[in-house]
């Protein structure tokens, strides 16, 4: 399963090391940035060299000119004096430029090798494909590729407020933020935004504008953001999803998401649109 680099390769090129112990990712103690350089630079990645893979390069990214390079510990525990471990959301949080196609991707691909060991047509043992991300199974010719589960999010406004909610799983947190849900196979876009508003606060709404987009490897969607008006009805909050919701004028809001997201993306733009109104 695990391909050996040729060490020659690894040896002669600077490289992003991207270290998942325990899924956390490996960063200096000093200055919490990930380990980039050549493969002696850092001793400690020999004993791994059987777990090492390059990332299938994208055509547009930052990284076009410095291979990545991701080493996947597992459960592991991970003890080198110097380093410690952050999680992915934090990375994302701190370097947002790279961190998507870098970060984010790496894990979606150690997610996808750990969870696609076996062939799910017929069960036997699948390679790695070495010229794209994908496994393929020599028994059936089977082949899989990374998941990528569409999610939609919104932003409901209605004349100078703006639709805010307080997941279940964030009411600890006490942070409001847009709707979101995945997307049903054989749903459109728009028929999830729909539905997913209706679902979890009761109201409808019209005009939907599409806002912009942003994978989210958590553990591997890709959100697809929207920006709508209120139409009718009146906040119903869906049992066991949506502890409160409520509509929020510009000057007075609660605890929200970073502008890094998209959601707080989306409720930045909502608010310039509202405070035209
Ligand atoms: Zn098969």
């Amino acid at each position: 399963m695990m391909i050996k680099l040729h060490e020659e390769k690894m040896a002669t090129k600077r490289a992003i090391w991207v270290v998942f112990s325990r899924s956390k990712i490996l960063v200096r103690e000093q200055d919490k940035t990930v380990p980039i350089g050549l493969i002696s630079d850092f001793p400690f990645l020999a004993a791994y060299s059987d777990s090492i893979h390059q990332l299938p390069p994208l055509n547009e990214t930052a990284h076009k000119e410095m291979p990545v390079f991701v080493v996947d510990l597992g459960s592991q525990r991970f003890d080198e004096p110097g380093w410690e471990r952050a999680s992915l959301r934090q990375l994302l949080y701190s370097e947002p430029g790279a961190a998507f196609s870098i970060f984010g991707r790496a894990w979606q691909y150690v997610h996808f090798i750990r969870t696609h060991q076996f062939c799910g047509q017929c069960g036997a043992k699948t390679e790695l494909v070495s010229w794209e991300m994908a496994v393929h199974c020599h028994q059936c010719q089977h082949r899989s590729y990374p998941r990528v589960s569409p999610c939609i999010i919104v932003s409901i406004h209605n004349r100078k407020q703006i639709l805010l909610a307080r997941g279940v799983r964030h009411k600890e947190a006490n942070m409001y933020s847009t709707l979101a849900g995945f997307v049903e196979s054989g749903e459109d876009l728009e028929q999830a935004v729909h539905r997913e508003v209706f679902e979890e606060v009761g109201v409808k709404v019209k005009n939907l504008q599409y806002f912009g987009s942003q994978p989210w490897p958590f553990p591997h969607s890709l959100m697809i953001g929207f920006i709508a008006e209120y139409d009718s009805g009146d906040i119903k909050c869906q049992e066991n999803e949506i502890d409160d919701a409520q509509w929020f004028d510009a000057e007075c809001l609660p605890n929200i998401p970073p502008r890094l997201s998209i959601a707080g993306k989306l409720i930045e733009k909502t608010l310039s649109l509202i405070a035209d109104k």
